[in-house]
Protein backbone atom coordinates (compact mmCIF):
# COMPACT_ATOMS: atom_id res chain seq x y z
CA UNK A 1 0.00 0.00 0.00
CA UNK A 2 2.98 2.65 -1.16
CA UNK A 3 1.96 5.16 -3.93
CA UNK A 4 3.60 7.79 -5.70
CA UNK A 5 0.31 9.63 -5.35
CA UNK A 6 -3.42 9.52 -3.65
CA UNK A 7 -6.16 11.46 -5.36
CA UNK A 8 -9.23 11.93 -2.80
CA UNK A 9 -11.83 12.28 -4.23
CA UNK A 10 -13.46 9.85 -7.34
CA UNK A 11 -15.61 12.44 -8.89
CA UNK A 12 -14.54 13.76 -12.76
CA UNK A 13 -11.58 15.96 -10.69
CA UNK A 14 -10.14 12.91 -9.34
CA UNK A 15 -11.29 10.24 -12.30
CA UNK A 16 -9.73 12.71 -15.00
CA UNK A 17 -6.68 13.45 -13.27
CA UNK A 18 -5.97 9.59 -12.84
CA UNK A 19 -6.81 9.43 -16.54
CA UNK A 20 -4.36 12.23 -17.48
CA UNK A 21 -1.57 10.72 -14.70
CA UNK A 22 -2.13 6.79 -15.94
CA UNK A 23 0.82 4.73 -16.32
CA UNK A 24 3.06 7.68 -14.91
CA UNK A 25 2.94 7.70 -11.26
CA UNK A 26 1.59 4.13 -8.45
CA UNK A 27 -1.86 5.93 -8.27
CA UNK A 28 -4.56 4.95 -5.81
CA UNK A 29 -8.28 6.78 -5.87
CA UNK A 30 -9.88 6.85 -3.06
CA UNK A 31 -13.47 7.29 -2.68
CA UNK A 32 -15.42 7.54 0.42
CA UNK A 33 -19.21 6.59 -1.38
CA UNK A 34 -19.70 2.79 -2.57
CA UNK A 35 -19.51 4.60 -6.11
CA UNK A 36 -17.34 7.35 -7.80
CA UNK A 37 -19.19 10.15 -8.79
CA UNK A 38 -22.07 10.05 -6.51
CA UNK A 39 -21.66 13.38 -5.84
CA UNK A 40 -21.77 17.20 -7.30
CA UNK A 41 -20.17 14.84 -11.03
CA UNK A 42 -23.73 12.58 -10.73
CA UNK A 43 -25.73 15.88 -10.70
CA UNK A 44 -24.77 18.44 -13.25
CA UNK A 45 -26.72 19.44 -16.22
CA UNK A 46 -24.05 18.27 -18.52
CA UNK A 47 -23.17 21.28 -20.81
CA UNK A 48 -20.38 22.51 -22.31
CA UNK A 49 -20.57 26.28 -22.57
CA UNK A 50 -17.79 28.55 -23.96
CA UNK A 51 -18.00 31.73 -21.82
CA UNK A 52 -19.32 29.84 -18.89
CA UNK A 53 -17.04 31.07 -15.50
CA UNK A 54 -15.38 34.54 -16.86
CA UNK A 55 -12.31 35.25 -18.46
CA UNK A 56 -9.62 33.38 -16.72
CA UNK A 57 -11.75 29.66 -16.98
CA UNK A 58 -12.65 30.24 -20.85
CA UNK A 59 -9.11 28.94 -21.70
CA UNK A 60 -10.05 25.89 -20.09
CA UNK A 61 -13.39 25.22 -20.97
CA UNK A 62 -11.92 25.76 -25.05
CA UNK A 63 -8.48 23.65 -24.25
CA UNK A 64 -11.47 20.90 -22.57
CA UNK A 65 -13.67 21.02 -26.07
CA UNK A 66 -11.89 19.45 -28.61
CA UNK A 67 -10.80 16.88 -25.90
CA UNK A 68 -14.36 16.03 -25.11
CA UNK A 69 -15.09 15.87 -28.76
CA UNK A 70 -12.61 13.77 -29.81
CA UNK A 71 -13.71 11.21 -26.59
CA UNK A 72 -10.78 11.88 -24.54
CA UNK A 73 -9.10 9.87 -22.75
CA UNK A 74 -9.40 7.08 -24.83
CA UNK A 75 -11.09 8.18 -27.85
CA UNK A 76 -13.96 5.46 -28.27
CA UNK A 77 -16.49 8.32 -28.84
CA UNK A 78 -17.44 12.27 -28.71
CA UNK A 79 -18.60 12.70 -25.68
CA UNK A 80 -20.37 15.83 -27.18
CA UNK A 81 -23.73 16.42 -28.90
CA UNK A 82 -23.99 20.06 -30.35
CA UNK A 83 -27.31 21.71 -28.81
CA UNK A 84 -26.81 25.28 -28.94
CA UNK A 85 -27.41 28.28 -26.64
CA UNK A 86 -29.63 31.64 -26.33
CA UNK A 87 -29.08 33.44 -23.81
CA UNK A 88 -32.58 36.01 -23.49
CA UNK A 89 -32.82 39.49 -22.00
CA UNK A 90 -35.99 41.50 -21.59
CA UNK A 91 -33.60 44.22 -21.90
CA UNK A 92 -30.68 44.92 -24.91
CA UNK A 93 -28.58 46.77 -21.81
CA UNK A 94 -28.86 42.86 -19.93
CA UNK A 95 -27.03 41.41 -22.29
CA UNK A 96 -23.92 43.35 -22.21
CA UNK A 97 -21.68 41.68 -19.66
CA UNK A 98 -22.89 38.17 -22.02
CA UNK A 99 -21.23 40.49 -24.88
CA UNK A 100 -18.27 41.17 -23.31
CA UNK A 101 -17.50 37.95 -22.82
CA UNK A 102 -17.32 37.05 -26.21
CA UNK A 103 -14.18 35.26 -27.49
CA UNK A 104 -13.10 34.73 -31.40
CA UNK A 105 -12.94 31.10 -30.97
CA UNK A 106 -16.79 30.65 -29.80
CA UNK A 107 -18.31 33.76 -31.19
CA UNK A 108 -21.94 35.15 -30.31
CA UNK A 109 -24.45 36.93 -32.71
CA UNK A 110 -27.11 39.15 -31.50
CA UNK A 111 -31.05 37.57 -32.17
CA UNK A 112 -33.96 40.02 -31.92
CA UNK A 113 -37.99 38.97 -31.31
CA UNK A 114 -38.29 37.37 -34.86
CA UNK A 115 -35.57 35.14 -34.59
CA UNK A 116 -36.40 34.51 -31.38
CA UNK A 117 -40.18 33.35 -32.02
CA UNK A 118 -38.54 31.17 -34.83
CA UNK A 119 -36.06 29.19 -32.62
CA UNK A 120 -37.97 29.20 -29.35
CA UNK A 121 -41.48 28.17 -29.85
CA UNK A 122 -44.16 29.33 -27.40
CA UNK A 123 -41.89 32.08 -26.29
CA UNK A 124 -43.83 34.76 -24.08
CA UNK A 125 -44.48 38.25 -24.63
CA UNK A 126 -41.62 40.90 -23.52
CA UNK A 127 -38.16 38.44 -23.96
CA UNK A 128 -37.17 40.78 -26.99
CA UNK A 129 -33.30 40.32 -27.20
CA UNK A 130 -30.83 37.36 -27.39
CA UNK A 131 -28.01 36.23 -27.69
CA UNK A 132 -26.74 32.87 -29.86
CA UNK A 133 -24.27 30.57 -29.11
CA UNK A 134 -23.81 27.70 -31.53
CA UNK A 135 -20.99 26.30 -29.77
CA UNK A 136 -22.68 24.92 -26.81
CA UNK A 137 -22.98 21.16 -26.52
CA UNK A 138 -24.06 18.46 -23.72
CA UNK A 139 -21.79 16.69 -22.45
CA UNK A 140 -22.11 12.53 -21.86
CA UNK A 141 -20.88 13.38 -18.39
CA UNK A 142 -21.16 9.12 -16.89
CA UNK A 143 -19.37 8.17 -20.85
CA UNK A 144 -16.54 10.33 -19.86
CA UNK A 145 -16.33 9.92 -16.01
CA UNK A 146 -16.42 5.80 -16.86
CA UNK A 147 -13.57 5.97 -19.82
CA UNK A 148 -11.70 8.15 -17.31
CA UNK A 149 -11.77 5.61 -14.46
CA UNK A 150 -11.27 2.58 -17.07
CA UNK A 151 -8.08 4.34 -18.81
CA UNK A 152 -7.15 4.75 -15.19
CA UNK A 153 -7.30 1.01 -14.02
CA UNK A 154 -6.19 0.03 -17.38
CA UNK A 155 -3.01 1.52 -16.95
CA UNK A 156 -2.71 0.00 -13.46
CA UNK A 157 -3.64 2.62 -11.65
CA UNK A 158 -5.71 1.39 -8.52
CA UNK A 159 -9.28 2.62 -6.91
CA UNK A 160 -10.76 1.81 -3.46
CA UNK A 161 -14.16 3.07 -2.96
CA UNK A 162 -15.98 2.81 0.51
CA UNK A 163 -12.58 3.99 2.00
CA UNK A 164 -12.81 8.18 3.20
CA UNK A 165 -9.33 9.42 4.29
CA UNK A 166 -9.88 9.96 7.87
CA UNK A 167 -6.44 11.49 8.51
CA UNK A 168 -2.97 11.69 7.44
CA UNK A 169 0.01 12.76 8.76
CA UNK A 170 3.53 13.74 7.27
CA UNK A 171 6.81 11.78 7.74
CA UNK A 172 9.90 12.33 6.52
CA UNK A 173 9.11 12.54 2.84
CA UNK A 174 6.13 10.94 2.68
CA UNK A 175 2.20 11.03 4.44
CA UNK A 176 1.04 8.28 6.41
CA UNK A 177 -2.85 8.02 5.21
CA UNK A 178 -5.40 6.17 7.39
CA UNK A 179 -8.61 5.91 5.35
CA UNK A 180 -10.96 3.15 6.49
CA UNK A 181 -9.45 0.37 7.59
CA UNK A 182 -6.42 0.67 5.41
CA UNK A 183 -3.24 2.28 6.46
CA UNK A 184 -1.22 3.98 3.08
CA UNK A 185 1.63 5.71 2.41
CA UNK A 186 2.52 8.03 -0.38
CA UNK A 187 4.46 10.67 -1.62
CA UNK A 188 1.40 13.57 -2.36
CA UNK A 189 -1.90 13.73 -1.43
CA UNK A 190 -4.26 15.50 -4.34
CA UNK A 191 -6.97 17.21 -2.68
CA UNK A 192 -9.85 16.43 -5.67
CA UNK A 193 -12.62 16.14 -2.63
CA UNK A 194 -15.36 18.30 -4.21
CA UNK A 195 -17.56 20.10 -1.47
CA UNK A 196 -15.27 18.30 1.14
CA UNK A 197 -11.96 19.77 0.31
CA UNK A 198 -11.45 22.17 3.27
CA UNK A 199 -12.72 19.17 5.28
CA UNK A 200 -9.86 17.23 3.79
CA UNK A 201 -7.36 19.71 4.28
CA UNK A 202 -8.03 19.95 7.80
CA UNK A 203 -7.49 16.18 7.91
CA UNK A 204 -4.02 16.65 6.80
CA UNK A 205 -3.15 19.13 8.98
CA UNK A 206 -3.15 21.95 5.83
CA UNK A 207 -4.71 24.70 6.50
CA UNK A 208 -8.05 25.29 4.28
CA UNK A 209 -8.72 27.97 1.69
CA UNK A 210 -12.46 28.77 1.95
CA UNK A 211 -13.45 26.82 -0.23
CA UNK A 212 -17.77 26.87 -0.16
CA UNK A 213 -19.91 24.67 -1.18
CA UNK A 214 -22.89 26.33 -2.88
CA UNK A 215 -26.78 24.41 -3.67
CA UNK A 216 -27.34 24.13 -7.24
CA UNK A 217 -30.99 22.94 -8.32
CA UNK A 218 -32.49 21.29 -11.16
CA UNK A 219 -35.99 19.74 -11.69
CA UNK A 220 -36.70 17.53 -14.64
CA UNK A 221 -40.97 18.03 -16.02
CA UNK A 222 -43.07 16.71 -18.37
CA UNK A 223 -44.65 19.00 -20.79
CA UNK A 224 -47.35 18.47 -22.83
CA UNK A 225 -45.84 19.28 -25.79
CA UNK A 226 -43.22 17.18 -27.77
CA UNK A 227 -40.33 18.58 -30.22
CA UNK A 228 -38.27 19.57 -27.30
CA UNK A 229 -35.12 17.38 -27.06
CA UNK A 230 -33.11 19.44 -29.72
CA UNK A 231 -34.29 23.17 -28.67
CA UNK A 232 -31.14 25.13 -28.05
CA UNK A 233 -30.12 25.73 -24.19
CA UNK A 234 -32.15 28.96 -22.55
CA UNK A 235 -30.29 30.55 -20.16
CA UNK A 236 -31.25 33.99 -18.57
CA UNK A 237 -29.43 37.07 -19.32
CA UNK A 238 -29.85 38.09 -15.58
CA UNK A 239 -28.77 34.37 -14.38
CA UNK A 240 -32.09 33.31 -13.11
CA UNK A 241 -32.69 30.21 -14.90
CA UNK A 242 -31.61 27.94 -17.33
CA UNK A 243 -33.44 24.97 -19.12
CA UNK A 244 -32.92 22.45 -22.03
CA UNK A 245 -34.70 20.05 -23.43
CA UNK A 246 -34.14 16.60 -22.15
CA UNK A 247 -36.86 14.47 -24.31
CA UNK A 248 -38.50 14.84 -26.59
CA UNK A 249 -41.04 16.09 -23.95
CA UNK A 250 -38.94 16.36 -21.13
CA UNK A 251 -37.13 19.39 -19.90
CA UNK A 252 -34.45 20.39 -17.02
CA UNK A 253 -34.99 23.63 -15.58
CA UNK A 254 -32.45 25.12 -13.07
CA UNK A 255 -33.39 28.40 -10.74
CA UNK A 256 -30.26 29.18 -10.48
CA UNK A 257 -29.95 28.93 -6.85
CA UNK A 258 -26.64 29.27 -4.88
CA UNK A 259 -27.21 28.42 -1.43
CA UNK A 260 -24.53 28.08 0.90
CA UNK A 261 -24.36 24.37 2.66
CA UNK A 262 -22.72 22.07 4.43
CA UNK A 263 -20.59 19.35 2.46
CA UNK A 264 -23.32 16.81 2.31
CA UNK A 265 -25.63 14.27 0.22
CA UNK A 266 -27.57 18.04 -1.09
CA UNK A 267 -31.17 16.82 -1.89
CA UNK A 268 -33.66 19.46 -3.53
CA UNK A 269 -35.51 22.19 -1.30
CA UNK A 270 -39.16 22.55 -2.37
CA UNK A 271 -38.85 26.30 -2.57
CA UNK A 272 -36.41 26.10 -5.03
CA UNK A 273 -38.12 23.75 -7.15
CA UNK A 274 -41.65 25.62 -7.31
CA UNK A 275 -39.40 28.71 -7.69
CA UNK A 276 -37.82 26.92 -10.99
CA UNK A 277 -41.06 26.31 -12.72
CA UNK A 278 -42.38 29.82 -12.06
CA UNK A 279 -39.47 31.25 -14.11
CA UNK A 280 -39.69 28.88 -16.65
CA UNK A 281 -43.39 29.30 -16.93
CA UNK A 282 -42.54 32.80 -16.93
CA UNK A 283 -40.11 32.48 -20.38
CA UNK A 284 -42.61 29.97 -22.36
CA UNK A 285 -45.75 29.10 -22.43
CA UNK A 286 -44.72 25.03 -22.70
CA UNK A 287 -47.82 23.33 -20.57
CA UNK A 288 -45.90 22.13 -17.08
CA UNK A 289 -47.59 18.34 -16.76
CA UNK A 290 -45.89 16.55 -13.76
CA UNK A 291 -42.75 17.20 -11.72
CA UNK A 292 -41.02 14.22 -12.66
CA UNK A 293 -37.63 14.35 -10.35
CA UNK A 294 -36.11 17.18 -8.69
CA UNK A 295 -32.32 16.89 -7.21
CA UNK A 296 -29.85 19.10 -5.91
CA UNK A 297 -26.14 19.38 -5.95
CA UNK A 298 -22.98 21.37 -4.52
CA UNK A 299 -21.31 23.18 -6.45
CA UNK A 300 -17.66 24.43 -4.52
CA UNK A 301 -15.76 27.59 -4.94
CA UNK A 302 -12.93 29.41 -3.93
CA UNK A 303 -13.28 33.18 -2.15
CA UNK A 304 -12.05 34.02 -6.30
CA UNK A 305 -14.63 31.54 -7.51
CA UNK A 306 -11.58 30.29 -9.76
CA UNK A 307 -10.11 26.79 -9.56
CA UNK A 308 -7.55 25.65 -7.21
CA UNK A 309 -4.87 23.45 -9.31
CA UNK A 310 -1.75 23.03 -8.05
CA UNK A 311 0.65 22.36 -4.76
CA UNK A 312 -0.04 23.71 -1.86
CA UNK A 313 3.21 25.59 0.56
CA UNK A 314 2.78 22.69 3.08
CA UNK A 315 5.24 19.37 1.06
CA UNK A 316 3.47 17.12 -0.94
CA UNK A 317 0.28 18.39 -0.80
CA UNK A 318 -1.87 19.12 -4.43
CA UNK A 319 -4.95 20.96 -4.53
CA UNK A 320 -8.14 20.05 -7.23
CA UNK A 321 -10.71 22.11 -6.07
CA UNK A 322 -13.16 24.84 -6.75
CA UNK A 323 -14.31 23.85 -9.98
CA UNK A 324 -17.60 25.14 -9.31
CA UNK A 325 -20.38 24.64 -12.09
CA UNK A 326 -17.63 24.08 -14.73
CA UNK A 327 -15.59 21.30 -13.67
CA UNK A 328 -17.14 18.77 -16.00
CA UNK A 329 -16.63 21.25 -19.06
CA UNK A 330 -13.28 21.97 -17.88
CA UNK A 331 -12.12 18.85 -17.24
CA UNK A 332 -10.04 17.38 -19.87
CA UNK A 333 -7.79 20.70 -19.64
CA UNK A 334 -7.66 21.04 -15.75
CA UNK A 335 -6.56 17.18 -15.80
CA UNK A 336 -3.69 18.03 -18.07
CA UNK A 337 -2.34 20.84 -16.05
CA UNK A 338 -2.60 19.38 -12.98
CA UNK A 339 -1.02 16.11 -14.22
CA UNK A 340 1.86 18.12 -15.64
CA UNK A 341 2.14 20.36 -12.38
CA UNK A 342 2.52 16.65 -10.22
CA UNK A 343 5.00 15.24 -12.65
CA UNK A 344 7.38 18.87 -12.99
CA UNK A 345 6.31 19.09 -16.74
CA UNK A 346 5.28 22.56 -17.84
CA UNK A 347 1.85 22.59 -18.94
CA UNK A 348 0.34 23.93 -22.05
CA UNK A 349 -2.34 26.24 -20.57
CA UNK A 350 -1.02 29.14 -17.80
CA UNK A 351 -1.10 27.37 -14.24
CA UNK A 352 -0.75 31.21 -12.28
CA UNK A 353 -4.15 32.15 -11.96
CA UNK A 354 -5.04 28.65 -10.14
CA UNK A 355 -2.45 28.45 -7.82
CA UNK A 356 -3.17 28.19 -4.36
CA UNK A 357 -0.44 29.78 -3.56
CA UNK A 358 -2.30 32.98 -4.33
CA UNK A 359 -4.27 32.79 -1.15
CA UNK A 360 -0.80 32.56 0.72
CA UNK A 361 -2.03 35.33 3.05
CA UNK A 362 -4.74 33.62 3.99
CA UNK A 363 -3.49 30.86 4.85
CA UNK A 364 -1.33 32.77 8.06
C1 LIG B 1 -26.95 21.20 -10.56
C2 LIG B 1 -25.56 21.28 -11.10
C3 LIG B 1 -25.38 21.56 -12.45
C4 LIG B 1 -24.08 21.58 -12.98
N1 LIG B 1 -23.95 21.73 -14.32
C5 LIG B 1 -22.70 21.69 -14.87
C6 LIG B 1 -22.56 21.76 -16.28
O1 LIG B 1 -23.54 21.87 -17.02
N2 LIG B 1 -21.29 21.71 -16.80
C7 LIG B 1 -20.18 21.59 -15.99
O2 LIG B 1 -19.07 21.57 -16.50
N3 LIG B 1 -20.31 21.50 -14.64
C8 LIG B 1 -21.54 21.55 -14.07
N4 LIG B 1 -21.68 21.45 -12.72
C9 LIG B 1 -20.46 21.42 -11.89
C10 LIG B 1 -19.80 20.06 -11.89
O3 LIG B 1 -20.77 19.06 -11.65
C11 LIG B 1 -18.72 20.06 -10.80
O4 LIG B 1 -17.81 21.13 -11.04
C12 LIG B 1 -17.93 18.76 -10.77
O5 LIG B 1 -18.78 17.66 -10.78
C13 LIG B 1 -17.02 18.71 -9.56
O6 LIG B 1 -16.38 17.46 -9.56
P1 LIG B 1 -15.54 16.97 -8.33
O7 LIG B 1 -14.90 15.70 -8.73
O8 LIG B 1 -14.68 18.09 -7.86
O9 LIG B 1 -16.61 16.75 -7.15
P2 LIG B 1 -17.48 15.46 -6.76
O10 LIG B 1 -18.11 14.84 -7.93
O11 LIG B 1 -18.39 15.87 -5.65
O12 LIG B 1 -16.38 14.45 -6.23
C14 LIG B 1 -15.73 14.62 -4.99
C15 LIG B 1 -15.66 13.27 -4.33
O13 LIG B 1 -14.82 13.34 -3.19
C16 LIG B 1 -15.32 12.38 -2.29
N5 LIG B 1 -14.79 12.66 -0.93
C17 LIG B 1 -15.08 13.70 -0.12
N6 LIG B 1 -14.41 13.59 1.04
C18 LIG B 1 -13.67 12.46 0.95
C19 LIG B 1 -12.77 11.80 1.85
N7 LIG B 1 -12.47 12.30 3.08
N8 LIG B 1 -12.19 10.66 1.43
C20 LIG B 1 -12.46 10.13 0.20
N9 LIG B 1 -13.31 10.71 -0.67
C21 LIG B 1 -13.91 11.87 -0.29
C22 LIG B 1 -16.82 12.53 -2.37
O14 LIG B 1 -17.50 11.39 -1.89
C23 LIG B 1 -17.01 12.79 -3.85
O15 LIG B 1 -17.35 11.61 -4.56
C24 LIG B 1 -22.95 21.39 -12.14
C25 LIG B 1 -23.14 21.14 -10.79
C26 LIG B 1 -24.43 21.07 -10.27
C27 LIG B 1 -24.62 20.74 -8.83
Amino acid sequence: MDFDVIIVGGGIAGASLGAALAGRRRTLIIEAEEQCGYHTTGRSAAFWLAHYGGPEVIPLTLASGPMLERGWPAGERSWLRRRGCITLARDTMDLREALAANSPEAPVTEIKRPELERRIPGLREGWNFGLDDPSCADIDVAGLHQACLAQFRRSGGQILCSTPLDSARRSGDHWVVEAGSDQLRTKVIVNAAGAWADDVARRCGVPPLGIKPLRRTVVQLRIGRSGLRDLPLINDALERFYFKGESDNRVWVSPHDETASDPCDAGADELDVATAIDRFESVVDWPVEAVERSWAGLRSFAPDRLPVLGFDSNAGFFWCAGQGGFGIQTSGAAASLCSALLLGESPALDARPFSPLRFASQEK
